[in-house]
């Protein structure tokens, strides 16, 4: 009798509770579930340079979560203001309704009941304790996707979001193009010379670069006559060096 309810019970569950699977809710990958009986949540990472593509993508699988009607939470760091206090909001215009914290801790204070995924948009904003929450959450059966920059403008690993790639389940690392010479671009370029880690811009701050094109130290643009870094790209886009 026990091995008969130890097949028929995951058959049963199922019925009752659709299973996570990510490939038709859009995570692109088949997640597994538990035998025993109980649902395991998991971390989803969305990661790349600025233009990417990250935002849009979250979206896009919010988008299918709400299609299967389930209950969703978004987050996004407070600091991040460029476009919309309360959305989360792509480069081209594509909006999410989210609650802006302060504190990746808030997150679990803010958490309803009835939540199955948990979007966090600008994840390398947020201090390491990022990476306990989403643990915590994938722990209590919550899919959690998370966006975010994995390199700062010097191309180092940018906050919590390394250790959040090492935990996470599944992981996405999307190209943009690269705005010198339109290969695909891994890194993003800052066009002032603030030293700051955290500079909150968009096209007016940052571009897309590739490997070959990218100058964290400005030193090719430096070493130029006066010309301002955006003027210049901008004047010899899609240009080979
Ligand atoms: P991210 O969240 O990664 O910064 P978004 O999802 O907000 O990116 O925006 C992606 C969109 O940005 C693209 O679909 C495209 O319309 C636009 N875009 C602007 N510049 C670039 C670029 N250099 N490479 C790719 N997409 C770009
Ligand atoms: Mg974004
Ligand atoms: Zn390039």
């Amino acid at each position: 009798m026990d091995s008969i309810y130890g097949d028929l019970k995951p058959v049963v569950v199922s019925l009752l509770f659709p299973p996570p699977c990510g490939e038709g809710w859009g995570g692109g990958e088949i997640f597994m579930t538990h035998y025993s009986g109980r649902y395991s949540g998991w971390v989803e990472v969305v990661c790349g340079p600025m233009f990417s593509g990250k935002t849009e993508e979250l979206i896009r699988r919010l988008r299918l979560v709400q299609i299967a009607k389930q209950r969703i939470q978004i987050f996004k760091p407070l600091i991040d203001n460029r476009y919309h206090d309360t959305c989360i909001s792509s480069h081209n215009d594509q909006k999410f309704q989210c609650t802006p914290i302060s504190d990746a801790k808030q997150i679990i204070d803010e958490i309803n009941d009835t939540t199955r995924v948990v979007g966090i948009d600008e994840a390398q904003f947020f201090s390491d304790e990022l990476v306990d929450v989403c643990e915590k959450l994938a722990n209590r059966g919550i899919r959690v996707i998370a966006s975010g920059l994995d390199q700062d403008y010097l191309g180092k690993p940018f906050g919590p979001m390394p250790k959040l790639l090492a935990i996470a389940e599944s992981v996405l690392k999307l190209k943009a193009v690269c705005m010198v010479c339109g290969e695909s671009a891994t890194k993003t370029q800052r066009l002032t010379a603030d030293t700051d880690q955290v500079v909150v811009g968009s096209g007016e701050c940052y571009e897309a670069r590739c490997r070959a094109c990218f100058d964290p130290d400005l030193t090719l643009e430096l070493s130029k006559p006066a010309v301002p870094v955006s003027k210049k790209v901008k004047t010899e886009a899609f240009m080979p060096r």
